[in-house]
């Protein structure tokens, strides 16, 4: 990715993963802030000129028949109506699951939602999915509808673990109570470990949306019970005062992360803020513009 892609008509430049990895990803990673680079690879797929893909066609099989068409990524065959549309093709910002191994020192950074009202079938309810090199991956809020987005990229439910809220507006979390037994029913026997701020009194706080929550699940657990669930209804709750600027809320395995107080709405929002590897990724939850996010940003 060193070169300048965006108008190569030759091929998707998704098909990548016949390079070698060129090292210059990361560092344009960390040169730019992880997201706002992001976000910024985005702004460049949507301006991309429509390339003629001849997904037909690649490095990997010229000779290949396939009776539903083209192929959109190296190893990967679709109906032609799930092909990618015009946006998708000769852009660097797309990415299709499994088809681009993450580098071990790199940073995966998927918004897997970010609207708050309504979720929609191209729009769910904010989360971004943080992936790193190391294997490990968290959930930074997890919105309405985020669960389809996370296991269309591959990523079993029984896997998702460690998810940080921003703050307890719903459309922030509106997931939980939904991948909560259903992870468990799916193979996920250990707790389930949620990362939260206090509110202004203990019932405002994460623990205390855990354990509404609990109790509005009751009817539900109870009746999958008698399947193996093993720890997978345990919910390990890390709540920490939301007032702290930089506390560290979580340092594990070389990563870290801090938060610090938000201005929105009501005691108890905050923006993270993770460390790993001389890579950081910023999120910031909702809010007014201030300080504290500028200094940690
Ligand atoms: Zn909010």
């Amino acid at each position: 990715m060193t070169k300048d892609n965006r108008n190569d008509t030759q091929r998707p430049s998704h098909v990548e993963n016949d390079e070698p990895q060129d090292p210059s990803r990361r560092d344009l990673l960390k040169g730019a802030g992880a997201g706002a680079g992001a976000v910024a690879a985005g702004a460049v797929g949507l301006g991309a000129s429509q390339a003629d893909a001849h997904p037909g066609e690649g490095p990997l099989g010229e000779n290949l028949k396939n009776p539903y068409g083209g192929r959109p990524a190296g190893g990967i065959s679709l109906p032609e109506y799930f092909r990618p549309t015009k946006y998708m093709t000769g852009s660097n910002a797309n990415y299709f699951p499994l088809s681009e191994q993450l580098g071990p020192d790199e940073m995966r950074i998927s918004f897997c939602g970010s609207t708050p009202c309504p979720p929609r079938e191209d729009q769910a309810g904010t989360c971004i999915m943080v992936g790193l090199g190391n294997g490990k991956r968290f959930f930074f809020d997890f919105g309405s509808g985020c669960v389809r987005n996370i296991v269309g990229m591959q990523v079993p439910g029984q896997l998702i673990n460690d998810i940080f809220i921003s703050h307890l507006h719903v459309d922030h979390y509106a997931d939980i109570p939904y991948i909560y037994p259903f992870r468990a029913w799916s193979g996920g026997y250990t707790p389930l470990r949620i990362h939260g701020p206090s509110g202004r009194t203990p019932e405002l706080g994460t623990q205390g949306m855990v354990n509404g929550m609990k109790q509005m699940l009751k009817w539900h657990l109870e009746a999958y019970d008698l399947l193996p669930i093993g720890d997978g209804y345990e919910i390990e709750v890390n709540e920490f005062d939301f007032r702290q600027e930089g506390g560290i809320v979580y340092d594990e395995d070389g990563v870290v992360v801090r938060s610090w107080p938000r201005s929105h709405a009501k005691d108890g929002a905050v923006g993270y803020r993770l460390d790993w590897n001389g890579l950081n990724f910023v999120w910031s939850g909702d809010g007014r513009p201030e300080e504290l996010s500028r200094k940690y940003g």
